[in-house]
Order: C-alpha cells, then structure tokens, then sequence
C-alpha cells in the first residue's frame, strides 16, 4: 500500500517536471536563474523526503528479515535439541527419555540414567534433565 502511494507521488512529481521543463516552455516560459534555482531546491528536498523514507523502510525490511530468518533457525535447533536430548556414549543412539534404575554396587544405592537400547549407564552430563538421588547418612531411618 505504501508502495503504491509512493510510487504515485513520484510519477506526480515527475509529471509537475515535464510540465515545467516541456509544456511550460512551449508556452513562452522564459528561463531565469532566480525561479529556476528555486524551483530546483524545492524539487531536491521533495525528492530528498522521498528518498530518506524509503531507504529507512528497506533497511528495517532487511534487518526484521535476517533477524526472522536467525531467530527461526534458533528455534528449529532449539526443538530439535528439546526433542532428541539424549546421546548414547556407546551407540550414538539419541532418545527422549532414559531407562532410569538403581545402582546397587556402590555403598549408598543411587538412580543412574541408562541407555534403553543398549544398556549402558550414561553420565549424568549426557543428560540435561538427569534425576541423581543422594540417600546420606544422617537421612537414614533408625529403626
Ligand atoms: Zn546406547
């Protein structure tokens, strides 16, 4: 829309040229530096208003398009991380969820994140959202 508006107050602009520098000489309009440089200034700030507008709205055009383009980029590694968290160190397998189980062969049993393809216990940084319970000595309860 503004597009066309601008368009139309060039071709406005362009037409109110012709007419001075065609249809008015043809009617005896005699040259003179005094209305011509007038004229001149008028017709450069008119196209200077034009001009500075319409390179700001590209540059802002541009600008929200790159910054559309990085911010979706973003997103699609965000979900696509958010999706497929985990990585196998041992077969390279990416899953959502982990086989959580006991550990029983260290003195305090503690939940460890297992792969549930080929079983092996992963490292508590493979997985972002890993649960480690810590049972301590003083939670224990005396009987
Ligand atoms: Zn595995």
């Amino acid at each position: 829309m503004r597009m066309v508006a601008s368009r139309k107050r060039t071709r406005a602009l362009f037409n109110i040229d012709r007419i001075v520098h065609h249809d008015l000489y043809a009617y005896g309009l005699q040259f003179s530096v005094t209305w011509a440089s007038d004229y001149w200034g008028v017709s450069r700030v008119i196209y200077v208003c034009m001009i500075v507008p319409a390179a700001l709205s590209i540059s802002m055009l541009a600008y929200d398009l790159v910054r559309n383009m990085k911010s979706k980029k973003r997103n699609d590694r965000q979900m696509l991380e958010k999706s497929m968290p985990v990585t196998c160190s041992n077969c390279k397998k990416r899953f959502n969820k982990t086989l959580v189980m006991l550990d029983f062969n260290q003195k305090q049993p503690k939940l460890v994140n297992v792969c549930p393809y080929c079983s092996t216990v992963l490292d508590s940084t493979e997985e972002k959202d890993s649960v480690i319970v810590h049972v301590a000595e003083h939670q224990k309860v005396i009987t």
